[in-house]
């Protein structure tokens, strides 16, 4: 094992610099390599199992942090959803899997290869994880962790430019690949046009942006439908269509756990070329016990025509195993709604090496 672990390692880094390639590069690459991939013994460790067929998995929604960044009552509300006995200490729970080195062990029990860990700014709601903290994070294992930046939006009237400039700084690290943002948890609504230089910059710099649709589980957020329905955004992709919306969490309403704002996710979806879709956190258990809503909803996507416009994500790591739950959560629904391995490859990870030009790894 040691010496698979070793060969495995020095691949990734050798193949460091084809982190970020155009298209045109990546399926050349992609199909001269399967052979090898198959042969090197370093992938038997990762992926999953789909009707037969070994399915790579990236999961493009996971938040790194740190417990003392967080306010305290979203951390008495995520400690509550520890199961025992690791919600009698949850700060050590926490800190165990929000490091770099926690999530790769959260990964590597799903077997997934690959993720994307979000900056995240909003100190009222759920806390704060620098860019410069996804940054570093990233560079523990640079062919696996991706970031998404954000940035501050409570003084944005006076901080404007300067706000942006950071964020373009951001993306310049080649490890960030998109932008990440939350307008029911930093309180500024989809369709105010004061933040459009946002979608500027991702048109500009082809970086996509993930934005959080749907209400919010967490204390202090904002629950009005301008915040969370995705009906609102619709001026702003319209507006730049150089820009790649990626509308999260399906507008699920986790308040009443409800399918929310769905219809207007997949009217976007099929409305625009620029709009992508990620079914995270509805289907976990707490969120949708019997597993019926995520069913319903990626079975709608599919009958939709939207398959490759799904890109897979959990919300980990949340608790420990979580990572690994919501990818298993997500199979069985798409295997119950019908999913091809073909279609099940692009939502786990065809898609997302598309839209970010990210090459895979084993
Ligand atoms: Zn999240």
């Amino acid at each position: 094992m040691k010496v698979f672990t070793w060969v495995c390692d020095g691949f990734n880094r050798h193949r460091s610099g084809f982190r970020t390639i155009s298209t045109a590069l990546w399926l050349t690459w992609v199909c001269g390599t399967g052979l090898s991939l198959s042969l090197s013994g370093c992938d038997t460790a990762k992926g999953i199992d789909y009707d037969g067929r070994r399915i790579l998995v990236v999961d493009m929604h996971l938040h790194p942090g740190e417990w003392d960044a967080i306010p305290e009552d979203t951390r008495k509300f995520i400690g509550s959803r520890f199961p025992f006995p690791l919600s009698l200490n949850p700060k050590t729970t926490a800190e165990g899997i929000l490091s770099a080195e926690g999530i790769l062990s959260e990964l590597d029990k799903a077997r997934v290869s690959q993720a994307v860990l979000f900056a995240v700014y909003a100190p009222r709601t759920v806390g704060i994880a620098t860019n410069e903290r996804v940054i570093a994070d990233t560079a523990t294992a640079p062919d696996r962790l991706f970031g998404l930046a954000s940035l501050r939006i409570d003084n944005f009237r006076t901080e404007k430019d300067a706000e942006l400039q950071r964020l373009r700084t951001a993306l310049a690290n080649p490890s960030m690949i998109g932008i990440k943002l939350a307008h029911a948890h930093q309180h500024f609504r989809m369709d105010d046009p004061t933040y459009f230089g946002i979608y500027q910059v991702s048109s500009d710099l082809k970086k996509p942006v993930y934005l959080h649709t749907g209400s919010s589980p967490f204390p202090g957020t904002s629950s009005e439908a301008p915040y969370t329905d995705p009906t609102y955004l619709e001026p702003a992709v319209k507006a730049y269509p150089g820009a790649i919306f990626i509308l999260g969490h399906l507008g699920y309403d986790f308040t009443d756990q409800q399918s929310g704002s769905l219809e207007a996710c997949i009217r976007l979806a099929k409305t625009y070329s620029n709009v992508y879709l990620e079914p995270s956190a509805l289907g976990s258990k707490g969120s949708d016990p019997t597993g019926e809503n995520l069913k319903t909803a990626m079975q709608k996507i599919r009958d939709a025509g939207l398959v490759d416009r799904v890109i897979y994500g959990s919300d980990g790591p949340q608790s420990p195993g979580f990572v690994k739950d919501y990818l298993s959560r997500t199979v069985t629904a798409m295997k119950a709604s019908g999913y091809t391995a073909d279609e099940a490859q692009s939502v786990f990870s065809g898609n997302f090496a598309r839209v970010f030009r990210v090459a895979p790894a084993k």
